[in-house]
């Protein structure tokens, strides 16, 4: 990759790249998390929970595919071994069983929420050092905030109903 690309980063490559990692790892458990979140899913406003459940999985696999090609622009290298996804990741992964819509919906939003913070120390740390994966890490950041706000709106509409 670029050697000026690379020089322009203020501060510790290495450092980066296992932060870029974790985020990884967390990324990955999500994509996995909704997808078989969504082949169970029974109960209250099924069809719509899925369809959502099916769109955040998308975004999830979008965002992981963003961090490894930053990953392996700064001359680093994504996560190889699925065991690694639990090893690294931050948030970790809530095992989806109860199938009831509210339950998937009320960890999914845990997950999430995890999500934006771990994002928001990602970029306190780099503020100012890296403008390229900042960038990159606030579009993504925007996804989770908007996660959040879908899935609490959801969980909302079945508690107004009942
Ligand atoms: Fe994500
Ligand atoms: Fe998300
Ligand atoms: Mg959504």
């Amino acid at each position: 990759m670029g050697t000026i690309g690379r020089k322009i980063v203020g501060m510790d490559l290495n450092e980066l790249i296992d932060l870029l990692n974790e985020a990884l790892a967390d990324e990955w458990l999500a994509v996995y998390q909704y997808w078989v979140g969504a082949k169970i899913a029974e109960g209250r406003m099924r069809p719509n929970i899925v369809k959502e459940l099916e769109e955040h999985q998308n975004d999830e696999l979008k965002h992981a595919n963003m961090l490894a090609d930053r990953i392996v622009q700064l001359g680093g290298t994504p996560l190889l071994h699925p065991k690694d996804l639990l090893e690294k990741s931050g948030c970790g992964y809530k095992t989806p069983s109860n199938s009831n819509t509210v339950e998937l919906l009320k960890q999914n939003i845990e997950g999430e929420q995890c999500a934006i913070m771990a994002y928001k120390k990602i970029l306190d740390k780099i503020i100012g050092k890296d403008s390229i994966t900042m960038n990159m890490i606030r579009k993504i950041m925007e996804d989770e905030v908007e996660h959040e706000q879908d899935l609490e709106d959801l969980l909302n509409d079945i508690n107004l109903s009942k």
